[in-house]
C-alpha cells in the first residue's frame, strides 16, 4: 500500500536548510508537498505592512526557486489557513500536516484551532521549533513564572544551552520525497499573485540594500562574521559605521534562525567558547527575550506591560507626528534615522531608540502610534521585537528605560555619530554645515548658513520642539501618574 502525501506548510521560516519542520515531513515517508498561504485574515490586527510584503514578495520568489532546483513546486495559495489546508487535504489526500511554530497571539489562537480540527478528523498533526533558540515556555525564573528583566533571564537561558544544535537533515540527506506534479494540480498560484509589491513604487531603493532569501542570509552572515563580529561591541552604536549584522529582516522571515547562527559561530570559533559570552549572542537573546514576553504578556501589543501607563497623558498631534514620520523634526540625528527607515525599510538599533524616545518624550505621542508606522515601514517587523523595543523606549515595558531618562537628541548625535557621517547621508541638505553645528543646525549665524547653502525654518526646518521645554514637560506627564509623587 502506497502511503499518503504530507503537507509542509511554510510560514515564517523560509528556507530549506537545518528546518526542523521540513525535515521531519520528509522522514515522514509519503511525498512532501511544500505549500505557502497568504492568511491575513489569521494575523489579526498585525496584517504584515508595506515593507514586509515586499520582503515577503522576494523572499517567497526566492524559495520558490531553491524548491524548483531541488525538483519540487511550492504551492502558493491565499485565503483563510484552516479552508486551504482542507482543500488541500481532500485534494492530494494528505494524511498528515508539518509546520514550525509562529508566536504571535493571534497566530497561536489560529493554529490551535487548526491543530484540533484536522486530530478530530485523524491527520497527524506536528509542528516545531524553528525560530528561536528556546521555547519561551522553556525558562522561567526560580518562582516558576515568567522573567520581566532580560539579564537573569539570558543568564538562565545560557545555563541550558548546549555548545551546538543538532541540524535537521537536509532534503538531500533525507532523499527528497518530494510530491512531484505542476502547481495547478492544486490550483497553486504565482507569487505575483499575492500583490504584495506596493502599487506606488516607494521601494526604489530597497532592492540596492537587500538580498531576500535563504542564500542572501547565509551570505550576511559570513560577511559579519567575517569583518564586524570582533569589533561588535565597540561599533555596534555607531550607525555610520557597517557595525551590525543586518540579519533582521532575515531572522523574521526564516530565512537563517538563531540556532544556526548559533552554530556557525561555533564552528568558525572552534575551541574558544567566548563568543558565548559575546554582546553579539546577547542580542540574539533579546531577540528571544521579546518573545518570551510576547508569549507570556500577548495583550502588551497595545498595552503596556506597566499598568499605571495605561493613564499616562499622550498628546494627540498629527503636525508633530507627520514632521516625524517624515525626517522634518529639525533634529538632524531624528530625520536621518526617519529616512533612512523610509528609503530602505530598515533603521540601526541606536536610531530606533532615538526617534522612539523623541515621539514618546519630546512629542509625547503614544508608543502604540509609533509603534504602527514602524511595522509599516520596517522590512525586519516583528511583532516580539517591535513591542518590546516600543515599550521600552516609552519606559511602560520590561525592563524599559525609565521614561524620566530622556534622550538629548543633540548629544546622542555628538556622541554617537560625531563627524556627522551618518546625519549628512541622509539630510542631504545639511552636506556642508560645518560639524560643531551638524547636530544643532539652527545655532548657525547667517553668515555660516550661507556658506553652507541652507536656510535654517526654509530648506530645512527649525526644531518642531524645544528640547528643554519638551523634558519639562514629559517630566510633568510622568509626575501626574505617580500615584505616590515618588
Ligand atoms: C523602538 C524599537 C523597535 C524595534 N523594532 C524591531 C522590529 O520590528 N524587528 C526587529 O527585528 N527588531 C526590532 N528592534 C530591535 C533592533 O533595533 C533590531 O533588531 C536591530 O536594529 C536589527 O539590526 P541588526 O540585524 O543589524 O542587529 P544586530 O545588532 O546585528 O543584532 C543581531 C540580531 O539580534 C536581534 N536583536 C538585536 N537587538 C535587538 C533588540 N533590541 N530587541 C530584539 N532583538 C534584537 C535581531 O534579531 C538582530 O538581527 C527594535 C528596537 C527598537 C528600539
Amino acid at each position: 500500500m502506497s502511503i499518503r502525501p504530507v503537507l509542509f506548510w511554510f510560514r515564517q521560516d523560509l528556507r530549506i536548510a537545518d528546518n526542523p519542520g521540513l525535515s521531519a515531513a520528509l522522514a515522514h515517508g509519503g511525498s512532501v508537498i511544500p505549500i505557502y498561504i497568504q492568511d491575513e485574515s489569521g494575523e489579526g490586527d498585525w496584517v504584515p505592512g508595506a515593507a514586509s510584503r515586499w520582503w515577503l514578495h522576494h523572499s517567497l520568489t526566492s524559495l520558490n526557486a531553491r524548491l524548483g532546483q531541488l525538483g519540487a513546486t511550492l504551492i502558493v495559495k491565499k485565503g483563510p489557513a484552516l479552508k486551504v489546508l482542507q482543500e488541500m487535504v481532500e485534494l492530494s489526500g494528505a494524511q498528515a500536516i508539518y509546520w514550525n511554530r509562529r508566536y504571535e497571539p493571534s497566530i497561536i489562537q489560529r493554529d490551535s484551532a487548526i491543530k484540533s480540527f484536522f486530530l478530530q478528523q485523524g491527520l497527524e498533526v506536528h509542528s516545531f521549533n524553528g525560530a528561536l533558540i528556546l521555547e519561551p515556555w522553556e525558562v522561567q525564573n526560580k518562582a516558576g513564572q515568567p522573567f520581566k528583566v532580560f539579564t537573569p533571564f539570558w543568564k538562565t537561558c545560557l545555563e541550558n544551552l548546549p555548545q551546538r544544535f543538532p541540524v535537521a537533515p537536509s532534503p538531500a540527506e533525507n532523499g527528497s520525497r518530494w510530491h512531484k506534479g505542476p502547481a495547478r494540480e492544486f490550483a497553486g498560484l504565482d507569487v505575483d499573485a499575492l500583490s504584495l509589491l506596493p502599487a506606488i513604487p516607494w521601494d526604489a531603493h530597497f532592492s540596492d540594500c537587500w538580498t531576500p532569501g535563504e542564500a542572501g542570509a547565509a551570505e550576511n552572515l559570513r560577511i559579519f562574521v567575517g569583518r564586524a563580529f570582533g569589533a561588535y561591541k565597540m561599533q555596534r552604536d555607531f550607525p555610520a559605521l557597517p557595525g551590525t549584522s543586518r540579519l533582521s529582516p532575515h531572522l523574521h522571515f526564516g530565512e537563517v534562525s538563531p540556532r544556526q547562527i548559533w552554530n556557525f559561530l561555533a564552528e568558525v570559533f572552534h575551541e574558544d567558547t567566548g563568543w558565548i559570552r559575546s554582546q553579539y549572542v546577547a542580542e540574539i537573546g533579546w531577540r528571544e527575550f521579546a518573545h518570551h514576553l510576547l508569549y507570556h504578556f500577548p495583550d502588551t501589543t497595545s498595552r503596556p506591560l506597566r499598568p499605571e501607563f495605561e493613564a499616562f497623558p499622550w498628546r494627540e498631534d498629527s503636525a508633530g507626528y507627520r514632521s516625524w514620520t517624515r525626517g522634518l523634526t529639525g533634529y538632524p540625528i531624528v530625520d536621518a534615522g526617519m529616512r533612512e527607515l523610509w528609503a530602505t525599510g530598515w533603521m540601526h538599533n541606536r536610531l530606533r531608540m532615538i526617534v522612539a524616545s523623541f515621539l514618546v518624550k519630546h512629542l509625547r505621542i503614544s508608543w502604540s502610534a509609533g509603534a504602527r508606522w514602524f511595522w509599516d515601514t520596517l522590512v525586519d517587523a516583528d511583532l516580539a521585537s517591535n513591542t518590546l523595543g516600543w515599550q521600552w523606549a516609552a519606559g511602560c515595558g520590561a525592563d524599559a528605560a525609565p521614561y524620566f531618562r530622556i534622550f538629548n537628541p543633540i548629544l546622542q548625535g555628538e556622541k554617537f555619530d560625531p563627524d556627522g557621517v551618518y546625519v549628512k547621508k541622509w539630510v542631504t541638505e545639511l552636506k556642508k554645515v560645518p560639524v560643531q553645528y551638524i547636530h544643532k543646525p539652527w545655532e548657525m549665524p547667517a553668515g555660516v548658513q550661507k556658506l553652507a547653502g541652507v536656510r535654517i525654518g526654509v530648506d530645512y526646518p527649525e526644531p518642531v520642539v524645544d528640547h528643554a521645554a519638551a523634558r519639562q514637560s514629559a517630566l510633568a506627564a510622568l509626575q501626574s501618574i505617580r500615584k505616590d509623587g515618588a
